[in-house]
């Protein structure tokens, strides 16, 4: 018998705890927290003590499959490869490379999507490329890159228990990121004041010293008056406004539109309790910001955002010691899938497409004349494009846009009618059901590479075990198919030979080598050389601006793209569960965490479900204007009057039937967390 102890890394949310796999014989039988690992010492939430147990199922991908008559049969890796590499070459002779798409993922390591991204740009010479990032902070990496220079959290996580005042807003930090809502638990015991703003009264408002309870795609308004009483009442960090800032008197001027009386029908927040939370947040001394999904998935996502950014530069609470403006990604490696140019508009390390000499110098590391100049298409976009028929191919490694994408329907309607699927994973998902070819990939106990948590800490992967079958990694799967195709630059034998060529083009990794990221501690980003201690607090002495400073932005509120009305007259808003993640491929594959919760269900606030005549466990049709489900109700006191929450977890109720794709116009993030909806109830028979 030989058992292995591998320290490595959570799989799930972006908090990136540590963790050891005990491998027995070639199996993982079990996870042990990682005691020295700087993010969690020695904790994990009930996701990471059960990162194991979706790992040896039966319904593992072992082999490849290929679409014969109608059906998905096992294949050889050489069918399967020759047979993509054939039909990438026909169709991009046929319809050009604009008819081509490829989706990265948050969930495979920073080399696999660094080869992603060059694959698409230099294989297949298309600039349509994305991931979904764009489905969760595609609006924090577009502004915060407007406002401070950086699309990334400003503070690490063990910083957050140095605030005096934590402002929690559209982050349900204690459910869905548990081991940094340690880190606030610990600033609250030393005297920290908590304010959390979320229109349900979750698991961590209920922390809260100071709850607020506003009105689902009301932020900016919320924000805006915040900063009136901070303006009005002589609160604003003077020096710093002067010193580190630009654009001040378009935000005045648009700020002292918006008193708190202005807000209060607006946001449903009484104008003393806005008072009262700006004050708090103003006067603390070290005031840190948390957000998460609450403010980024709107159609006005980049402008509440930006109104994020404006209340921590206008009180100085940025650049320093328990501050900041901290969006908690959600997923392992959304932050490196960004950083790694997994993404339309830039290469690695947010260099622009569009900048020639930016493009040369990549273009020169790759040995390629050029890549495409132009942004490409995001997730919704291409997803339009496909009913459009303008899209052939889509190559998707990693993700599962059947369930996690805005108006399903609208997304199998596009898939079913694609002309070739490609969908690498390591389970047959529902969106791997509807492909051409299917590819089985490793695992992340299965592997080695690097991550990069959501305080641009990336730490370093280790393999516990071998994958199933003939499943394989996926940088070699996407670079067997380069060769196939003839293409050079794909010649990989390891992650860390990928990792080489990414220090290479990516300024904030060239410091790091795998050798400084094996310590516990590893590295956070910018690290530009291989003396740099890596930086654990961004824009300490200025903004990463050409010219250092942060810059204001005067932003008008906006509704939501869809209003209640009398036909729909619910707002719909989604989020996600302690026991599960993202589409429920993995946890509800773990059979402790699917027995804490096995299906989905529609919160109801009391009022409004005495109103409709419906109890507690009642069974309920929620519908909008794209789709309807059936759903259990759970009525709760907890959930804001007029607004219902679905967790999007759960195909077979699945939020995104009802969810709409309206787009923020900079980032092109879909409306995921607001439209409008009705309940209905089902007559018993
Ligand atoms: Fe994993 Fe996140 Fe839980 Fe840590 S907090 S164990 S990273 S799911």
């Amino acid at each position: 018998m030989k058992i292995d102890v591998v320290p490595t890394i959570c799989p799930y949310c972006g908090c990136g705890c540590g963790m050891n796999l005990v491998a027995k014989d070639g199996k993982v039988v079990g996870v042990e927290p990682w005691k020295r690992h700087p993010v969690n010492e020695g904790k994990l939430c009930p996701k990471g003590n059960f990162a194991h147990e979706f790992l040896h199922r039966d319904d593992r991908l072992t082999t490849p499959l290929i679409r014969k008559d109608g059906k998905l049969v096992p294949a050889t890796w050489d069918e399967a490869i020759s047979l993509i590499a054939s039909k990438f070459k026909e169709i991009k002779a046929t319809y050009g490379p604009d008819a081509m798409a490829c989706f990265a993922s948050a969930r495979v390591t920073n080399e696999e999507n660094y080869i992603m991204q060059k694959f698409a740009r230099v294989a297949l010479e298309t600039a349509n490329i994305d991931h979904c990032a764009r489905l969760c902070h595609g609006t924090t990496v577009a502004g915060l890159a407007k406002s401070l220079g950086s699309g990334a959290m400003t503070n690490s996580i063990k910083d957050i228990e140095e605030a005096k005042c934590v402002f929690i807003i559209g982050s349900n930090t204690f459910e869905d990121h548990p081991l940094i809502a340690r880190r606030v638990a610990r600033a609250k015991k030393a005297g920290a004041t908590l304010i959390v703003a979320d229109p349900r009264y979750n698991m961590t408002a209920k922390q809260a010293d100071l709850y607020v309870q506003f009105r689902s795609g009301t932020d900016v308004a919320l924000i805006n008056a915040m900063m009136y009483v901070i303006l009005s009442e002589g609160l604003e960090d003077k020096e710093f406004i002067k010193n580190r800032t630009k654009g001040f008197d378009a935000l005045k001027e648009e700020v002292m539109k918006c008193p708190p009386e202005w807000a209060e029908p607006i946001t449903g927040v009484p104008a003393d309790t806005i008072r009262e939370m700006a004050r708090i947040y103003a006067k603390s001394g070290a005031s840190s910001l948390i957000y998460s999904m609450g403010v980024t998935q709107h159609s006005t996502g980049t402008d509440n955002v930006l109104s994020m950014s404006n209340l921590a530069m206008l009180t100085g609470n940025i650049g320093k010691r328990g501050a900041g403006v901290n969006p908690l990604r959600g997923q392992n490696n959304v932050q490196g899938a960004c950083d790694m140019g997994a993404l339309p508009n830039v290469v690695s390390g947010y260099q622009a497409v569009i900048n020639p000499e930016l493009r040369a110098k990549v273009c020169g590391v790759w040995g390629v004349k050029d890549i495409p100049g132009k942004v490409g298409l995001t997730i919704v976009e291409v997803m339009n494009a496909i009913d459009e028929g303008k899209m052939k191919s889509l190559f998707i490694m990693g993700e599962n846009p059947m369930v996690s994408d805005p108006d399903v329907n609208h997304v199998e309607h596009a898939l079913k009618a694609i002309d070739f699927l490609v969908v690498q994973d390591i389970f047959l998902t529902e969106t791997a059901e509807l492909a051409t070819v299917v590819l089985p990939a490793a695992a992340y106990a299965e592997k080695d590479g690097t991550f990069t948590n959501t305080e641009r800490r990336v730490q370093l992967l280790r393999p516990a075990i071998a994958p199933p079958g003939e499943a394989k990694q996926d940088w070699e799967i996407i670079c067997n198919i380069a060769k196939a195709m003839g293409v050079a630059g794909f010649d990989f034998k390891s992650q860390e030979e990928i990792f080489e060529e990414v220090r290479k083009t990516t300024p904030q990794y060239a410091g790091m080598t795998y050798e400084r990221l094996s310590k516990p501690e590893a590295l956070h980003w910018p690290c530009p050389d291989t003396s740099h201690p890596g930086t654990p607090i961004l824009h300490t002495a200025k903004f990463s601006h050409p010219d250092g400073l942060g810059i204001f932005f005067g932003v008008p509120f906006k509704y939501q793209a869809e209003r209640p009305d009398a036909e729909y007259p619910f707002i719909l808003t989604t989020g996600r569960l302690l026991f599960h993640y993202h589409t429920g491929s993995m946890t509800r594959r773990s059979a402790t965490l699917d027995d804490e919760v096995k299906t989905g269900f529609v919160e109801i606030n009391t009022e409004d479900a005495k109103a409709l005549g419906v109890k507690n466990g009642d069974k309920v049709k929620v519908l909008s204007r794209r789709g309807e489900i059936e759903i259990a109700a759970k009525v709760t006191p907890d959930i804001m009057k007029g607004i219902i929450f679905i967790p999007f977890h759960f195909a077979e109720c699945s939020a995104n039937k009802l969810t709409i794709a309206a787009l923020d116009p900079f980032a092109k993030m879909p409306e995921l967390k607001v439209c409008s909806a009705k309940v209905e109830v089902i007559p018993v028979e």
